[in-house]
């Protein structure tokens, strides 16, 4: 087997490079040839993706999180068919590693495996334009609190998933709200609006199941909505989100769609698989499995 190793040494708090040696004993047999790239700079992983030459591997393999995986998957797609592309496998070495366990990986381990089977499964794949660029994400697309909270959580980076959890809190006490103007498939509807996730997996964050009915395989994506409510009834509803009892809380709503969009006031930054990429207003659509994902 041929695989490009396509490797983020920032990943996890720039603790990633502690599980390359396992990496190679696993990977490095005689009937395998393994090409490493590792990301040197920001934007460099995009980069990356964008110029390999696709067609000479049987898989891809991003090492790193959920934010590595997204920079390899838009270089990827930029440059390239969905259908020409090989397998992808993802070696979770972030902080947080949210979409992974949707394909039942893990850990390191977890992945190794399913490399050396070359068991897959196809996943749908989200998208959203941004002026010229379509932007695609697999994991979930968040606007106002979730983002807010990323936007805050870079900051804490080095306490690993802990760190989201403090921008969570800094969040609640610097809570805000905006208007929505949303169209759910031909559903359309205008509201105030705390948070807005698009989840294509179930988790965010690492741990948190945002959207605990969510499937990979569906051709749907998981709309979560979370209206107002007070500090104090956001902080009680917290931690239900790591059980995914949240679905039950009277403020938040869940919908099932194929194409949302969605505008807000004041503008929102958007976030893609826990990245900051883009504002509203946006549309996003689902490309039903679209890539192949080892499992
Ligand atoms: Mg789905």
């Amino acid at each position: 087997m041929k695989f490009a190793l396509i490797f983020n040494p920032y990943s996890g708090g720039k603790k990633s490079h502690q599980f390359l040696p396992l990496v190679h004993k696993r990977l490095n047999q005689p009937q395998n040839t393994i090409d490493l790239f590792t990301s040197e700079y920001h934007g460099h992983l995009q980069q990356i993706a964008a110029a390999l030459n696709v067609e000479k591997y049987d898989a891809i393999l991003t090492m790193g999180g959920d934010g590595t995986h997204f920079h390899v998957l838009n270089g990827l797609l930029s440059k390239n068919k969905a259908h020409t592309l090989p397998l992808l496998g993802i070696i979770p070495a972030g902080t947080g590693n949210s979409f992974v366990k949707d394909l039942d990986i893990f850990t390191v381990q977890d992945s190794l495996d399913a490399i050396c089977k070359m068991h897959y499964k196809w996943v749908d794949v989200c998208s959203y334009t941004q002026g010229e660029n379509r932007v695609y994400f697999v994991n979930n697309l968040g606007l106002g609190f979730v983002t807010d909270a990323v936007r805050k959580a870079m900051f804490f980076k080095r306490f690993k998933q802990a760190g989201y959890l403090i921008g969570v809190v800094l969040n609640t006490i610097g809570l805000t709200f905006h208007t929505m103007e949303l169209t759910v498939d031909d559903q359309h509807m205008c509201e105030q609006n705390c948070l807005l996730a698009v989840c294509n997996s179930r988790y965010i964050g690492g741990n948190m199941l945002i959207a605990p009915d969510a499937r990979l395989d569906d051709g749907l994506f998981d709309i979560v909505i979370l209206s107002p409510l007070s500090r104090f009834q956001l902080l009680k509803a917290l931690p239900l989100i790591f059980s995914g009892e949240h679905i039950h809380h009277p403020a938040v709503r869940t919908l099932r769609a194929r194409h949302i969009e969605f505008k807000t006031r004041p503008e929102k930054q958007l976030s893609p698989d826990g990245e900051l990429s883009g504002t509203t207003p946006a549309s996003v659509s689902i490309h039903p499995k679209l890539l192949r994902y080892l499992c």
